[in-house]
């Protein structure tokens, strides 16, 4: 039988390659790195994580995308596994050593028999003689791809803005001043709630610190970019600021349940700093995605306290994300209408997110098994995280307005009102009672596959 190709060896084509092997089809992974780069993947390996080392809440019970983690587990994720096995400290979230992560990913594609790595840019439309291809090659796909994209779909370009965070070396900031401390003190599994490194501002510092954000010097946009717009849950540190001088103090520098040991109270605002790999030694400033130039990033993160000697491993930046209008191009598995052939997956189908971006790598790679076996795929319940999320990038969205969206329980359908209860279910009620009913239908969903498999 002819391969799979899987074109893009990131999240979602490293998740999809290892699930079609899983059932048993021989799969072909063409990634460009290391002999064409991308402006954010600074290593050869497979599954980079590009910006921050989280795979965000682990919380099963209570948030869309700790379902979706458990999900993925559930169904054999390789990126999952990878994930568990190289997580560092971080409370409720999951987050990886980002080095340990990619190697083990990398690792278990090149043991596994059917999947054969190729170092090589797919610069234009795909062979016709590839019969069923997984493209997966993200927000930075090449812009010899984007263009076969286009010509294919008949779509003009469609793009906006992400922007990525500094990383700070642990050993350069002032602990006299900063302390470490997680939200509320709480901890996640075998954590002592004590995760986060915070730098506490006064009144005086806040605004000074946002007056210099506001001041500082942007990277200039291209002709080309002036007009993209920002993705709302990803924007740069001084975009927000200059929505509202107090803005930063409600949203990342926020001072809520933490407490200065100095001082005993909670400051006016924080900085909060999470861990970025497995040794401690690096810590990313949560929520500071910025656009500054990388000279003003120096100077104005210094002004924070407790950052005034800030060693910075990397600076932040902004880059350009590409992807396709998936509820007008795409049918129910994922093919692009127009060239059955071509599967999508990943960030490039208006997914947004680590996570996201391998789940829905984890549901082509399925998709793509069935079809080479004869079998007609079967999709995840839309009750279930990867359900939901599939529905809403292959129809549920609005075509016109499409935008790239994140796992959350919006795109669920709602549970119904328990018998005898006098008005619905809220809050962490309805969220629990939305988790349990995903992982019961995940569960009816993947047994008959399992029996397949075996
Ligand atoms: P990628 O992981 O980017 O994988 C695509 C692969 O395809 C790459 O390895 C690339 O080299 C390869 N490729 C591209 N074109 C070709 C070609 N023509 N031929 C062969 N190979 C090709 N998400 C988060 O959850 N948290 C974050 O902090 C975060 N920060 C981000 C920061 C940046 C700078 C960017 C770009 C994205 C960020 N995202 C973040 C969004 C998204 O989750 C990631 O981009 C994620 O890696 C997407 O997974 P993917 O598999 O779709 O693409």
């Amino acid at each position: 039988i002819n391969p799979v190709h899987v074109i893009g060896g990131g999240l979602a084509g490293s998740e999809a390659a290892w699930q079609l092997a899983r059932a048993g089809i021989r799969v072909v992974v063409h990634e460009m790195r290391p002999f064409r780069g991308t402006d954010a993947h600074l290593t050869e390996s497979l599954a980079e994580l590009v910006c921050s080392n989280s795979f965000r809440s682990d919380d099963r019970d209570h948030s869309a995308v700790g379902l979706l983690h458990e999900e993925m587990r559930r169904a054999g994720s390789l990126i999952l596994r990878a994930a568990d096995a190289h997580k560092v400290p971080a409370g409720a979230a999951l987050a990886v050593d980002r080095h340990g992560f990619s190697a083990a990913v990398q690792a278990a594609l090149e043991a596994e028999p059917l999947v054969e790595i190729r170092r090589e840019e797919v610069a234009g439309a795909p062979p016709g003689d590839w019969d069923s291809v997984i493209v997966a090659t993200g927000p930075l796909t090449s812009p010899a791809l984007t263009q076969a994209i286009l010509d294919l779909s008949g779509e003009s370009n469609l793009a906006f803005f992400d922007a990525i965070a500094p990383i700070v070396h642990r050993e350069s900031i002032d602990f006299e001043t900063a302390w470490f401390q997680s939200r509320y003190d709480k901890a996640g599994p075998g954590g002592d709630g004590a995760d986060y490194i915070n730098c506490p501002l006064d009144r005086e510092q806040y605004y000074a610190f946002v007056d210099a954000l506001l001041a500082g010097e942007k990277t200039d946009f291209k002709e080309w970019e002036r007009d993209t717009p920002y993705f709302d849950g990803c924007l740069p540190i001084e975009v927000m600021a200059s929505r509202g001088r107090d803005t930063l103090a409600y949203g990342p520098m926020k001072p809520v349940g933490l407490t200065d040991p100095r001082t005993g109270r909670r400051p006016f605002a924080v900085v909060q700093l999470r861990q970025d790999n497995a040794l401690g030694t690096l810590f990313n400033i949560v929520g500071f995605q910025t656009k500054l130039k990388h000279g003003e990033q120096t100077r104005i993160f210094r002004m924070i306290p407790g950052l005034q000697g800030a060693e910075f491993a990397r600076l932040g930046g902004l880059h350009r994300n590409t992807f396709i209008n998936s509820p007008r191009l795409l049918d129910a598995t994922l093919r692009l209408r127009a060239r059955p052939a071509l599967r999508f997956a990943g960030q490039i189908t208006g997914c947004e997110g680590y996570v996201e971006s391998a789940a829905v790598g984890l549901m082509a790679g399925r998709f793509a098994a069935a079809e080479r076996i004869g079998q007609p795929p079967s999709l995840p319940p839309a009750t279930t995280a990867m359900g939901a999320l599939l529905s809403h990038i292959t129809g549920g969205a609005a075509a016109e307005t499409f935008q790239p969206m994140n796992v959350n329980f919006g795109l669920f359908p709602e549970v119904p009102t328990p018998a005898g209860a006098r008005r619905p279910l809220r809050g962490k009620d309805k969220k629990l009672a939305l988790t349990r009913r995903a992982l019961a239908d995940l569960d009816a969903w993947l047994s008959p596959q399992r029996a397949v498999a075996e």
